[in-house]
C-alpha cells in the first residue's frame, strides 16, 4: 500500500484527521479538490464572520452619538471588504497546506474517487491505501422551483463584487438567519422568507420569538409561514412569488435552504460504501462505514454540521488509529452559536425537549435592556434562559440571545459538561457590570414544565 491512511477532503475534519495520524508517525496522503480548509475557512464560518463584524460596525457606529462621539456614515465600500477578506483567507490556506507539510503528510491537489476498496483515482493516479477517510463535507442545495437557476447560494456571497440594493433570502436556518443580519446590517432592504412561524427550527422557543422581534427591529422584512413559488427575471431586477400571493421584486434571491453531503463524484460503489437517503454516509461511533476500513467523518456524515465538531471527529480517528488512545466523540450538549445580529446561543437542551422528559423542569428567564442600550437608546433585548432539572438540579439547558453570547455560552458549556447544578451557578461570584453575571443571579425561576406538572 502507497499510504497507511489516505484522507479525502483537506476541510475542517479532514485537514485535522491527516495531521494528527502524520503526528503519530503514520504514512498518511491527503487530498482537496477546491481550497484547502474547506468550507469553513474558505465559504463558511471565517468569511461570515467579517462579514457579521462588518454589518456590526454600522450599528456601533451610530450607537457612538448616545457616548458622545459625532461620527457621519458616508457609505459602505464592499470590494474592500472582500479584498481584506480575501487577503486573511489566502494566509489561513496556506497555514493549512503547511500544517500538514509540517507533520509529513503528502499533499495532493486533487479531486479524489475510488477505483476498489483500497484504490483511488487522486486526480489521475492510482493510489493504494490501508484506511481510507471520506471527509468531503456538504454543497448548498437550493429549491426546485421554476426560476431557481436565478437565485444564488452561500459560495456566491462571498465573491460577490457588490451588494444587492434588495434581497430575499429564503429559508430560517443558521445561514438565513446570519445573512439576514450581514445585509441588514449593510444597509440593503431585506426579506427574509421562511417556512415555520418563527425562523431557526428546534432552538428555544422564546429565543426564536426574540429573535424574530430583533430582526424586525434591524428592518427584516419578515415572512414567516410563507415558502418561494417561482422566480422570474424582468429588467435586471428578480420577481420572487410567495405562496401567501405576494410578489418581491429584489435584486437577488439568496437560497439558505440547507446542505448535502459531496458524495456524487466519489465512485463509492466501487468499494462498496453504503450511503442513506439524502446522499450522507452513515457511520457508527467508531467512524467506520458499512466497511470497516473506510471512514468518514464531518459534515458528509450529516449529523452536526459545525466545524468544532468535524474537527474533534478528525482528531478522535486518527488518535484511535495510530496514537494509542481510542476514542468517540459525544454529539450531546455540544454548544452552538448562530451569529446573528444580536447572536444566539446554545448548550443543553430547550425548554420544549425538558417538558417532554419525564419529571419536570425549573425554568429560569431574564429578558432586559443590555447596559449598553440603555444609553444608545437602540431598541435592543437580551434573552437568558436556563433549564434545571428539578430533581437532581442540574443545570441541563442555556440559552441566550444577546451581545457576546457565544462568548458567554463557552464557559457555561464546560459547567454544564460537567455536571454543574444551579446551585454551583448561584454560589458563583459574578463579574460585574457584566450581561454574563446575569446567569448566576437568575435566583427566581419562571415556571416549572414536565409531564409531572402538567402542561403550562
Ligand atoms: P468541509 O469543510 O466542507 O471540507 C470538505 C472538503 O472536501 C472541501 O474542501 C471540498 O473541496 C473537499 N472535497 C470534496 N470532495 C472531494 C473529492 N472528491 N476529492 C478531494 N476533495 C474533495 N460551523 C461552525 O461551527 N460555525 C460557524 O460559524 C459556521 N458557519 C458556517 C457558515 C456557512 C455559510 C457555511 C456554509 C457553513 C458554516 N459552518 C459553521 C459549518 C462548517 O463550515 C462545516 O461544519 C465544516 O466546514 C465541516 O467540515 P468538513 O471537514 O466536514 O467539510
Ligand atoms: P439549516 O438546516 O440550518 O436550515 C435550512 C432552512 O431551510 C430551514 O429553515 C428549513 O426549514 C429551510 N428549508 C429547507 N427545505 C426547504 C424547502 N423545500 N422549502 C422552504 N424552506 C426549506 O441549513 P443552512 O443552510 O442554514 O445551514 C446548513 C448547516 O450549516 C447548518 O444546519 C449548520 O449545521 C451549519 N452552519 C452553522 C453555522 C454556525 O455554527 N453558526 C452557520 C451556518 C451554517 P425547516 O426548518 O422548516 O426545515
Amino acid at each position: 500500500m502507497d499510504f497507511d491512511l489516505f484522507v479525502i477532503g483537506g476541510g475542517s475534519g479532514g485537514v485535522r484527521c491527516a495531521r494528527i495520524a502524520a503526528g503519530h508517525g503514520a504514512r498518511v496522503g491527503v487530498a482537496e479538490s477546491r481550497f484547502w480548509g474547506g468550507t469553513c475557512v474558505n465559504v463558511g464560518c471565517v468569511p461570515k464572520k467579517f462579514m457579521v463584524m462588518a454589518a456590526e460596525y454600522g450599528a456601533m457606529v451610530e450607537d457612538a452619538r448616545g457616548f458622545g462621539w459625532d461620527i457621519t456614515k458616508t457609505g459602505y465600500d464592499w470590494a474592500r471588504l472582500i479584498a481584506a477578506k480575501d487577503k486573511e483567507i489566502s494566509r489561513l490556506n496556506g497555514i493549512y497546506t503547511r500544517l500538514l507539510d509540517n507533520a509529513g503528510a503528502k499533499i495532493f491537489d486533487a479531486r479524489a474517487s475510488f477505483i476498489d476498496a483500497h484504490t483511488l483515482d487522486v486526480g489521475g493516479e492510482r493510489i493504494t491505501a490501508e484506511r481510507i477517510v471520506i471527509a468531503t463535507g456538504g454543497h448548498p442545495s437550493g429549491l426546485d422551483i421554476p426560476g431557481a437557476e436565478h437565485a444564488i447560494i452561500s459560495d456566491d456571497i462571498f465573491v460577490m463584487k457588490a451588494l444587492p440594493k434588495r434581497v430575499a433570502v429564503v429559508g430560517g436556518g443558521y445561514i438565513a438567519v446570519e445573512f439576514a443580519g450581514v445585509f441588514a446590517g449593510l444597509g440593503v432592504e431585506t426579506h427574509l422568507v421562511y417556512r415555520q412561524p418563527l425562523p431557526l427550527r428546534g432552538f428555544d422557543e422564546d429565543l426564536r420569538l426574540c429573535l424574530a422581534e430583533e430582526l424586525a427591529a434591524n428592518k427584516v422584512v419578515l415572512h414567516p409561514d410563507c415558502v418561494p413559488k417561482s422566480i422570474t427575471q424582468e429588467e435586471g431586477k428578480k420577481c420572487l412569488a410567495l405562496s401567501d400571493l405576494s410578489m418581491l421584486d429584489v435584486d437577488a434571491v439568496f437560497f439558505a435552504t440547507g446542505r448535502a453531503a459531496n458524495t456524487t463524484g466519489l465512485k463509492l460503489d466501487a468499494a462498496g460504501v453504503k450511503t442513506g437517503a439524502k446522499g450522507e454516509i452513515p457511520v457508527g461511533a467508531d467512524f467506520a462505514t458499512n466497511v470497516p476500513h473506510i471512514y468518514a467523518l464531518g459534515d458528509v456524515t450529516d449529523r452536526l454540521n459545525l466545524t468544532p465538531v468535524a474537527t474533534a471527529e478528525g482528531h478522535a480517528l486518527a488518535d484511535t488509529l495510530f496514537g494509542n488512545r481510542p476514542r468517540g466523540v459525544s454529539l450531546q450538549n455540544v454548544p452552538t452559536a448562530v451569529f446573528s445580529i444580536p447572536p444566539i446561543a446554545t448548550v443543553g437542551i430547550t425548554e420544549a425537549q425538558a417538558a417532554k422528559r419525564p419529571g419536570s423542569a425549573k425554568i429560569f428567564v431574564s429578558k432586559f435592556t443590555p447596559m449598553r442600550h440603555t444609553i444608545t437608546g437602540r431598541a435592543r433585548k437580551t434573552l437568558m434562559k436556563l433549564v434545571v432539572d428539578a430533581k437532581t438540579d442540574k443545570v441541563i439547558g442555556a440559552h441566550m440571545l444577546g451581545e457576546d453570547a457565544p462568548e458567554i455560552m463557552q464557559g457555561l458549556a464546560v459547567a454544564i459538561i460537567t455536571g454543574a447544578t444551579k446551585a454551583d451557578f448561584d454560589r458563583t461570584i459574578g463579574i460585574h457590570p457584566t450581561a454574563a453575571e446575569e446567569f448566576v443571579t437568575m435566583r427566581t425561576q419562571t415556571r416549572v414544565v414536565g409531564p409531572e406538572v402538567g402542561p403550562v
